[in-house]
């Protein structure tokens, strides 16, 4: 089952079941409680997609594929990296990801498989932890190498900038999470591609560890981590551009599309 949100032309916002032929089946309720299908359809191409959920927090897991550590000359962790992105920073399938003025050159693409939360967690066993799932979505850890890297001693404003988390199109809930291929095609070439069943530490694992630390509250984001390919550990580097369109694909859900633009 695929659920996105959307707003509608008469501008307001709901959560829908994606159809075939592209049709949209509005739903009337609570997305983490009781909902029901209705008998309203709206075509796709009516609607503006926006990110499916508005997260209450977004965790990010850094460094959990091993392919990628070895990219970064990191040693595997011996516990699961955490970190935040801002929420303000959640942007909507073909919503611009802006180049900031204050850190445009060194923006960068980041395709993962995000975990949504569908009800509330706390110090989860692992044997049990993806009854907590909702669904799964594609996202794109964007983010300011230089800020990451040289300038700042941690990474809150590197992964946090406006537009640096798109998410979408849409959450699907019939996934495997520990064997699905994910990718990043970059102006329509493929510059990530892995399988998370490469994560260190996997869906299960991670939801445990976090929910030992915090309440996973419903609609809870989990970012589960990178693959090879990133553009800053490319031989030359390759960051994002103005005019370039980067997807993030992870099958199985489907293909997160978002143009590049310098902030005005
Ligand atoms: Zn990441």
């Amino acid at each position: 089952m695929k659920i996105a949100r959307a707003r509608l032309p008469d501008g307001t916002i709901q959560h829908a079941l994606v159809e075939e032929q592209g049709r949209l089946r509005l739903i009337q309720g609570d997305l983490y409680g009781a909902w029901r299908a209705t008998d309203q359809i709206v075509p796709l191409d009516h609607v503006t997609l926006l990110a499916p959920v508005a997260p209450p927090n977004i965790i990010a897991i850094g460094l959990n594929y091993r392919a990628h550590a070895q990219e970064s000359g990191a040693p595997f962790p011996e516990r699961p990296v955490i970190f935040l992105k801002a929420t303000s920073a959640l942007c909507d399938p073909e919503q611009p990801i802006v180049l900031p003025k204050m850190a445009p050159h060194e923006v960068d693409y980041e395709c993962e498989l995000a975990i949504v939360i569908g009800k509330r967690a706390k110090h989860v066993p692992a044997a049990r932890a993806l009854e907590y799932v909702l669904g799964y979505t594609c996202a794109n850890d964007v983010s300011a190498r230089d800020c990451q890297q040289r300038l700042d001693k941690q990474w809150a404003r590197a992964k946090s900038f406006d537009t640096f988390a798109p998410l979408g199109p849409w959450i699907e809930t019939d996934l495997d999470p520990e064997s699905a291929t994910l990718r990043t095609r970059l102006n329509g070439v493929v510059m990530q591609e892995s399988n998370t069943s490469d994560m260190i530490f996997s869906c299960h694992e991670l939801i445990a560890y976090l929910s030992q630390a915090m309440t996973l509250l419903p609609g809870t984001v989990i970012m589960t981590g990178t693959p090879s390919g990133v553009g800053f550990a490319r031989k030359p580097p390759r960051f994002l551009r103005p005019g370039d369109m980067v997807e993030i694909e992870v099958e199985g859900i489907g293909v997160l599309r978002n143009p590049v633009v310098a902030e005005s």
